[in-house]
């Protein structure tokens, strides 16, 4: 046999053929796949073995993955939908005051988090830019959040402001941010683990088949604990791939109301007796998070064939 025993471990790099595995002890393996594997992402609990005899830089093959805690999905143009990453603690929702704090973007990727079932924190980024008075508002906004169950940080990368609170809310588990560009991700990254510059993001593979770039995402450990897995790619997506019913299930205070709407088609628009529309004018569900599910509903077919044609 020219393989070792089975063993437990980690990817923490995926390439285009092969990945990297980390094992208990925290070493790397350079690993192929199962040629039966349909899919190994950064983050997968994986069963490999080691090769006795290493090949061109190869010293292990993973047999199998385990079933997923959770994953991140996101629409590719050209294949469809693209698994990211799996077994995620938390997603960071990066937005910030400069250029404009857009609680629209927000329930966006709060809607992503909810389908995938991934808990998010709301991290509001640039608070050095507010005065007094901004501040004050933007942590009235931030409470309509808080109100349904989310954490929210009010942060600054350039002072430090609160960063400690950030970095303690990443010392277990995994995490990612995402966020819009300009949001402040990079700078935030470069704070966290100023080891790893967090703008040069193409690692390279020497398989012996000459260099190869990824595309994919990293798994990191953070000096305090926990891990971050990040990538450009996984900064910023779309849910074009949503359908209308996952967009209404990715709003969570909405949920004690839906089985109640008078009609069962009911489109949550401008039908009679909606049980939505109710709970928002007995503000039980706040009018901006209603308005803004409007506004994704409607958008979301616009998108859609935009999306298409971009890229
Ligand atoms: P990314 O695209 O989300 O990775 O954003 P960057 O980290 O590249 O930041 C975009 C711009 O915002 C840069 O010019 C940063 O210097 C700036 N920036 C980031 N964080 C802060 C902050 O806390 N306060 C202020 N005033 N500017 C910031
Ligand atoms: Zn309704």
């Amino acid at each position: 046999d020219m393989l070792g025993d089975t063993q437990d471990g980690v990817v923490v790099t995926r390439y285009s053929m092969h990945a990297d595995v980390e094992d208990e002890q925290g070493n790397l393996f350079r690993c192929n796949l199962r040629r039966t594997l349909s899919s190994v992402v950064v983050g997968d609990r994986v069963i490999w073995r080691s090769v006795l005899e290493q090949l061109q830089g190869i010293s292990g093959v993973i047999e199998a993955v385990q079933p997923r805690q959770n994953e991140l999905v996101r629409p590719d143009y050209y294949d469809g939908l693209k698994v990211m990453a799996a077994n995620i603690d938390r997603i960071i929702i990066v937005s910030a005051v400069l250029p404009t704090l857009s609680l629209n973007i927000i329930d966006r990727y709060l809607v992503i988090c909810e389908t995938a079932n991934i808990p998010a924190v709301i991290v509001l980024n640039k608070v050095d830019l507010l005065s007094e008075q901004e501040f004050a508002e933007a942590e009235q906004q931030l409470k309509i959040y808080q109100d349904i169950g989310y954490q929210t940080l009010m942060i600054s990368a350039q002072t430090g402001k609160n960063m400690q609170k950030l970095t303690a809310l990443l010392s277990s588990g995994t995490s990612i941010f995402v966020g819009q560009s300009g949001v402040g991700k990079s700078s935030l990254v470069n704070q966290i683990m100023p080891e790893v510059n967090a703008t040069t993001n193409e690692v390279s593979e020497n398989s012996g088949l000459g260099q190869h770039t990824t595309t994919s995402s990293r798994l990191y450990h953070l000096p305090q604990g926990g891990n971050l897995i990040d990538s450009p790619g996984i900064r910023e997506f779309g849910l074009w791939h949503l359908e209308p019913e996952q967009i209404t299930r990715g709003y969570r205070e909405f949920q004690y109301f839906l089985g109640t709407c008078k009609f069962r088609d009911c489109k949550h628009l401008d039908d009679p007796q909606c049980a939505l529309r109710e709970a928002v004018e007995q503000g039980k569900i706040h009018p901006v998070r209603f308005e803004n599910y409007h506004r994704l509903i409607l958008s979301r077919d616009e998108t859609k064939s935009q999306r298409y044609f971009v890229g």
